[in-house]
């Protein structure tokens, strides 16, 4: 028989691990994440996206949030939707290999699935199919064409929003991305390719708001990673060796030019006006979302919800 007291303090640590387990009531009925392609602060900071910029300001925003390294769009994608860093979600290749299998982690759509919830992903990139479990999503869009504009992929979710009301949703635009390899990183092209983002999203808040679920719905706009541009020396090195000119704009390093992203909320719950001053990592986002939507957080979870964006 164990003491009474010890008896009692097990009783006490039982209640208290399942009180922090469970989940507090939802925040949001509909989490929208928006990704930016190497949507990096100092590109945004230049660019005509007067949309973002006020939505940013009237919302919660951090322009020093951090992705994981290699700073690169498959694997930084997969953090931010599965809430993990690389060394556990092991996609670490950045294009559809379907040899390689799916994601061994749970998605947060496989997550919310379990939960009955509609879960939606419309983005630029085939190689998204990587985090499609089976049974995850109800809608896997992507636009024809090679890279479909951030305009394609907006007019796609705003035809089918309104049917299928998903309570999670990823977008992702890869225009910027596409942009900064080609012509650099604060080149006309990238900037023209931002502002089509910022126009882009302007279209996706208006079908949510035409689908009547703008007042229950919090929208996070952040980024897989940000860029940087080589040096003429680099570009001579790297041509010598392969005989190919490389392009002018790159990622994937440690620098703080390739991991600082944006993270901005705004919508439901969100505290009106606010810099998030807390430390805000790519998996966090993934914790968020399920915390706004009232699921409990796996404790296999590295990313923390930013509960300081939140009332
Ligand atoms: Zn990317
Ligand atoms: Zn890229």
């Amino acid at each position: 028989m164990l003491p009474l007291r010890i008896f009692s303090s097990l009783l006490a640590l039982l209640f208290f691990s399942v009180a922090a387990l469970a989940a507090e009531p939802p925040r949001a009925q509909h989490v929208f994440i928006i990704s930016l392609d190497q949507g990096a602060p100092a590109g945004i900071a230049k660019a005509d996206m007067p949309f973002l910029k006020k939505h940013a300001s009237e919302g919660a925003h951090t322009w020093e949030a951090f992705t994981i390294v290699p700073s690169v769009t498959l694997p930084s994608h997969t953090s931010m939707l599965t809430g993990v860093g690389i060394q556990k979600h092991q996609v670490d290749w950045n294009d559809l290999q379907p040899e390689k299998g799916l994601v061994k982690v749970p998605t947060i759509f496989s997550i919310a699935k379990k939960r009955g919830l509609v879960t939606a992903m419309f983005v630029a990139k085939i190689k998204f199919k990587t985090l499609e479990l089976p049974g995850s999503l109800d809608a896997f869009v992507v636009p024809p064409g090679e890279n479909p504009e951030a305009g394609k992929v907006a007019a796609a979710f705003a035809k089918m929003v309104g049917e299928l009301k998903p309570n999670l949703c990823f977008i992702h635009f890869g225009d910027p991305d596409v942009a900064g390899h080609a012509h650099g990183m604060f080149s006309p092209e990238k900037m023209k390719a931002l502002a089509n983002c910022d126009a882009a999203l302007a279209v996706i808040v208006k079908a949510i708001k035409d689908a009547g679920l703008l007042d229950t719905s919090v929208i996070i706009v952040t980024a897989d990673h940000g860029g940087h541009d080589r040096t003429p020396a680099e570009i001579s090195e790297i041509a010598a060796k392969t005989g190919l000119k490389p392009q002018p704009g790159t990622h994937g390093s440690s620098s703080p030019e390739d991991v600082t992203i944006p993270w901005i909320a705004w919508g439901a719950s969100v505290r009106p006006h606010f810099t998030i001053t807390a430390p805000v990592v790519q998996y966090d986002t993934a914790a968020t979302a399920l915390w706004l939507l009232g699921i409990p957080i796996p404790e296999s979870f590295w990313g923390r919800p930013v509960t300081s964006a939140f009332e």
